[in-house]
């Protein structure tokens, strides 16, 4: 079979390393923030000079040692992949174990060039080693409960786990016993550089790919994020607001938009400082009152926004009292000295298919107004038919 000429597939697996090596140092140069990327990318680097070593050792006739040490930076480059992987997801890493298992291995080549030389024990040695390294990898992944790369992180965890599959395949075709050496053109060597072609190519694609969708997802929540309060912002609350709106299902939804009472006398009493930890505290007390897909928002300011899907004008009442209640009840501590403050709301409830966010937020914001002028620490409601 001449398209599976194996001095050309050495040669291809060789170059395809290089160029991916260099792509994954530029991973690395530009997302290095996240830890396990370097020894990722130190991995195949290594895999890149052990495929140089077979193209030289292909080319030249080289003493054992170079065989040996060819053979350790091989099987170094699918460990150092998988403690990167395990890194990355800040998975404990038994790093004594890998230790064991490198050694084992070399002990193993050691004995297997040296005192026994035999090639089938010596391909069992590797490819063990890597079978149980890339398992191991696959492991970390599907013990981690990754919620934002979730799709390429499981690729991932696939492409590694096929190659335990890959070397029984080869074991098994080396039992014809007519391959004596990496380089001869036999189908059990075509097959194995084919598909560590193959691996190479997509393990280190869904590498570069998760790295990014983690990267992407991060970006996303610190948009979406208001830096003080650690709830949405502005434009997240909005969106998510309208989106839901845009939805089928007819239900009464209730918006909430509420005003701290007196903010700027915190703030001009106990320092603006003071007046943040307000701020953060009223967040988590009203944000352990809500249950997903409910969502709390800070509308700007002291203002925030909270939006109860599936709710009708009787629940609201209670929900609204209850926001209500738990700040008024709740003293928040700035460097040791409790300071109490309360809320005035303007609700309104409306049949989700018949508004829109800016209706909603004008009949929300002539409540609150009414019931800042009706003597504040109350809610005001607005029902739209
Ligand atoms: P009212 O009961 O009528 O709402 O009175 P108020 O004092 O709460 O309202 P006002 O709008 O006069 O004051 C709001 C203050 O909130 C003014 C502003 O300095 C302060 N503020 C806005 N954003 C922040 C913030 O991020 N941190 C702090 N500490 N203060 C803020
Ligand atoms: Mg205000
Ligand atoms: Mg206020």
């Amino acid at each position: 079979m001449n398209f599976l000429n194996i001095d050309t597939m050495i040669m291809m697996t060789s170059v395809s390393s290089l160029l991916q090596s260099i792509v994954l140092v530029s991973l690395w140069y530009s997302a290095n923030q996240y830890k396990g990327i370097s020894i990722y990318v130190l991995g195949n680097i290594f895999s890149c000079l052990s495929f140089v070593g077979f193209l030289l050792r292909n080319i030249f006739s080289l003493p054992l040692e170079v065989r040996l040490v060819n053979n350790l930076i091989f099987v170094s480059a699918i460990l150092l992949h998988s403690i990167g992987i395990g890194q990355f997801l800040s998975r404990k890493i038994n790093y004594r174990a890998w230790l064991w298992c490198f050694l084992l291995f070399l002990f193993s080549q050691v004995y297997l060039v040296y005192y026994f030389d035999d090639y089938f024990w010596r391909n069992f040695s590797i490819l063990i080693t890597i079978a149980l390294a890339y398992g191991i990898g696959c492991k970390y992944i599907l013990d981690t409960k990754i919620i934002n790369y979730r799709v390429t992180s499981l690729s991932l965890a696939f492409i590694l786990a096929a190659t335990p599959l890959i070397v029984i395949m080869r074991l098994i075709l080396l039992l014809d016993g007519q391959t004596h050496s990496i380089f001869t053109q036999t189908f059990a060597n075509s097959f194995t550089f084919l598909s560590m072609f193959i691996i190479d190519f997509l393990r280190n694609g869904f590498f570069v790919l998760m790295v990014s969708q983690r990267m992407y997802s991060e970006l996303h929540e610190v948009a979406e994020m208001d830096f003080l309060t650690q709830v949405f912002n502005r434009g997240a609350t909005a969106r998510r607001i309208n989106k839901y709106l845009g939805g089928k299902t007819q239900t009464d939804v209730t918006l909430i938009l509420l005003d701290i009472d007196y903010f700027k006398k915190i703030n001009d009493t106990y320092g603006h400082d003071a007046g943040d930890q307000v701020l953060r505290d009223v967040a988590r007390v009203l944000e352990s009152a809500l249950t997903f897909p409910e969502l709390l928002g800070r509308w700007g300011g002291e203002e925030f926004i909270i939006f109860l899907p599936n709710c009708s004008a009787r629940e609201a009442r209670d929900r609204a009292e209850l926001f209500r209640y738990n700040v008024e009840t709740q003293n928040v501590y700035y460097v040791l000295q409790p300071l109490s403050c309360t809320l005035s709301l303007g609700v309104v409830t409306a049949p989700r298919h018949q508004v829109d966010l800016d209706e909603l937020l004008k009949r929300a914001d002539i409540a609150l107004y009414q019931a800042k002028r009706n003597g504040r620490n109350r809610a005001e409601f607005v029902i739209i038919p």
